[in-house]
Formats: C-alpha cells, structure tokens, sequence
C-alpha cells in the first residue's frame, strides 16, 4: 500500500514509506504471536492439523517429551511411566502408529554435545586471559528454542560462534525418524508425519526453521524433521475433546524402538530435568580430560538465586573445569554481558529461558485451582526424577545401535549433516523501522 503525500509547501514533509511486514523473522519467542505469518505456521501445527493429518494415508509417529510426560502423570494423578502407556493407547486408537521418547533421541545430543566440548575445549588457549577472548569456550547448550531466537535477534554475530551446533532433542529423533527409522519401517520420509509434544510453544517454532527441512533430490519435497509440534496442554486439550476417562483407559506397551525403557518396564535417561546438558558433560571432561570418575550426583553451588548454580572441578588447588546451569532470561541476559565483555569464566553453560526451566515451560499443564506455579514445579520435579532410573547416554543400547547402524562415530560426517545445525544472525526488520515511527 503506498502512502497517500500532501501537496502543501507548509505541511510536515511526509516521508513514502513501504507498509511495514511481519513476519516470522520478528518473533521473539514470546509465545503471545498473533501475526499472520505466526498465525499461518502455528495453524500448521495445531491440534485441528493433528487431528486431520490422521487420515491422510501417513504413517504417524507422536514423540513424547519426558516434561510433558511429567506434567500429565502430575495432572492425572499415575507415574509417568503409566501415562506413558495410556497415552499410548489414546494415540494408538486415533491411528498413531507408534509413540517414541525423547528422553531417547536426548541421549544422542548428549553425546554429540560430549564430542563438541572435548574438540572445542582441546583446541582452546590453555590459558584462562587467552580463553575468555576464544570464541570456542564456554559452549552454550542449544536444546532451547526460547534462548536461541533471543540470541540470533537480539544479540547477534558475536554470540552464536559459542552456542553447540547440536539439534536439540526434538531435531534429532525428528532426523532419525525421517532419514534413518523411516528406512528399517519401508517407507520413504514424505509418508511420515511426525508429531511431538513438548512443553513450550517456542519448539513450534523451532520445527518450523528451514534449516530443519530437507530435500531429497534437488526438485523432491521438502521434508521437516518435526511436521507438527502439540503441547502438553494441547494434549491435555485432545483428552478433553474426547472426553476419555484416563483412569479406564489400559495401558499399552510401550515402543521400545526409540524410547528409554528398559526390559523391566523402567525408564531412563539422562538426570537434569531440563536435558542434563551440564551435567553429562562435566562428568564426560572430567573423566576423559583429567581421568576421573564421579559417582553420584554432582555437587551445584548456588550463585545468584536457584535459576543460577555453578559445578566446578579442581585440580591440585585449581579449577580447571568451570559449568553452569542459568535459566530465565535475568540470569542468561547477565551471562551474555560477561560474555560480551570477555569476563566469563565458564567453560560450558546450559541456558534455558524459562525460569526453573523446561519443566515450567508455557506449554505446560497450569496449575490448578488453589495451586501456585511455585506448589507444581517440586510435583514435577519428583515425577521427573523419582520414577527415571538415572542412566549414561553412552550405554543406550538404542543409541549405540542408531551409531552402528547409520552414524558411525560420535562427530563423525553423518553426524554432523543429520545432527548438528547453524545459526543466524536476524535483522530486527520491524524493531528497526518501528523504531523509525
Ligand atoms: S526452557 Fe522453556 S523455552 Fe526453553 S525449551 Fe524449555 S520450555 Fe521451551
């Protein structure tokens, strides 16, 4: 639309100016979108595309997230393993033909994660001074969409070279389904549709990035990893709609192709409810850099508030390894300042956006009447942890298999095309030319 310019010498000189676009290059993952770009890629994934992809002729596979696994079996009252088999038959019985785990495909970008942070900290300046100027320490983790688009709009060129090329767990068991399970099942990627359910609305937008689509052959289709994000409350909703009694609903057994659960009926995976980034890594450096194993769990001090807890490691009186978690943006926007700054001391940082992190992600089952987000988070956390036998991503029987059969070695080529990622910096558009106004 152009801009109608009056004639009169005296009036204000207006300015012609384009009409200004949105689009979603401007989102800052707030979850309150409501432009028509946002609008059009959140339709896609919705409960209403879920439920009419079902009979399309595809071949639906629903990945699980072990948070909104804990946020269901708290809502309803059962263990997560139980709601695990519940939903199970719920999605089964729409025509779900199978529902994964991606505390499973977790344990693949730990170990992606392990690998980066040995090479990047092997290539490293040994000394502290010459480190902080590196842009190869410390490595940030990259599971959290919410904190990834905050650093490609708001922060830019100089922070992405230290944010882990890995995918998150929602990429990769979407890369593994499409590029390799879809193989073992006899089908082509294009007749999948892959749904996960995950416990913020910023994994919608994750799955929409064009670096997480891929094509075939020059002129083929172009295939998404994750064709359709849910979250838990849109799962929550989905129940409701069918007005499914949980209690009557059986169990069915799980499957086992992708999903952590042992012989026994346990699950495992990984400890750290929001991916047990830091903490696999510290004890993977610790004992492949300076030969030493830790048993137990691992010893986090309080720095500036709960959200912002450092685990160090010393050698003959001096630190030599330095992790933090940070989570809620007052934390990480003080982090990327000392970052800027080369004042930071850390060698590796899980950042996530949410405070508390992803299992108080937006989401998430509220909480319910009388109930305070602060009562829920300690409910989900006990689910998360009490019922998940602890386990090393290194001895996943799954994983090893998904290495011997498709990946070869951790880092290796194919582990980088179909595991790893890139990221860009975004020209603020809108902010820019609102700020013009
Ligand atoms: S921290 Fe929050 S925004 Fe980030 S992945 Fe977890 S739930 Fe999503």
């Amino acid at each position: 639309m152009n801009q109608g310019v009056g004639k009169a010498s005296s009036a204000p000189k207006a300015v012609q100016t384009d009409p200004v676009k949105i689009s979603l290059k401007d989102c800052l993952a707030c979850s309150g979108c409501i432009t028509s770009a946002e609008t059009v890629m959140l339709e896609k994934q919705s409960l209403d595309e879920f439920l009419s992809n079902l009979d399309k002729g595809k071949y639906v596979i629903v990945s699980l997230s072990p948070q909104s696994r804990a946020s269901l079996a708290v809502h309803f009252g059962f263990s997560p393993y139980q709601i695990f088999g519940k939903l199970t038959t719920l999605f089964k019985s729409l025509g779900v033909k199978a529902i994964f785990d991606t505390s499973c495909s977790r344990d693949l970008t730990l170990i992606e994660s392990c690998n980066e942070f040995l090479a990047r900290y092997n290539k490293c300046s040994p000394t502290d001074e010459e480190r902080s100027k590196s842009p190869l320490l410390p490595m940030i983790s990259s599971a959290c969409p919410g904190w990834i688009c905050y650093a490609e709009k708001t922060l830019g060129s100089y922070i992405l070279p230290y944010i882990s090329s890995v995918k998150s767990p929602q990429q990769t068991i979407g890369s593994a389904i499409k590029n390799h399970i879809c193989q073992k099942l006899g089908l082509r990627p294009e007749e999948i549709y892959h749904v996960t359910v995950m416990p913020c609305y910023d994994k919608k937008l994750e799955a929409s990035r064009d670096d997480f689509v891929f094509q075939l052959d020059s002129d083929g289709e172009r295939i998404a990893e994750v064709d359709s994000v849910l979250t838990t409350g849109e799962v929550l909703d989905l129940i409701k709609l069918g007005s499914v009694n949980l209690t009557n609903l059986e169990e069915s057994p799980v499957d086992k192709l992708l999903s952590n659960v042992d012989e026994d009926g346990h699950l495992y995976g990984a400890h750290g409810s929001s991916g047990g980034y830091a903490d696999t890594v510290f004890r993977y450096a610790t004992k492949l850099l300076f030969g030493k194993e830790i048993k137990g769990p691992l010893e986090y001090k309080t720095i500036r508030n709960a959200d912002f807890r450092e685990v160090t490691l010393e050698v003959q009186g001096k630190v030599v390894l330095r992790f933090a978690l940070c989570y809620g943006f007052r934390n990480l926007r003080n982090i990327v300042t000392k970052i800027k700054s080369g004042k930071c001391e850390y060698h590796f940082l899980e950042i996530m956006a949410c405070p508390s992190g992803c299992l108080n992600g937006g989401g998430q089952i509220k909480p319910i009447a009388g109930q305070s987000a602060k009562d829920l988070i300690p409910l989900l956390e006990a689910a998360y942890s009490e019922s998940v036998l602890v386990s090393d991503p290194f001895e996943n029987p799954r994983i090893r298999r998904l290495y011997d059969e498709w990946l070869g070695q951790p880092g290796s080529e194919k582990a980088k095309r179909h595991l790893h990622t890139e990221y860009h910096p975004v020209t603020k558009s809108v902010t820019s030319q609102l700020q013009n106004w």
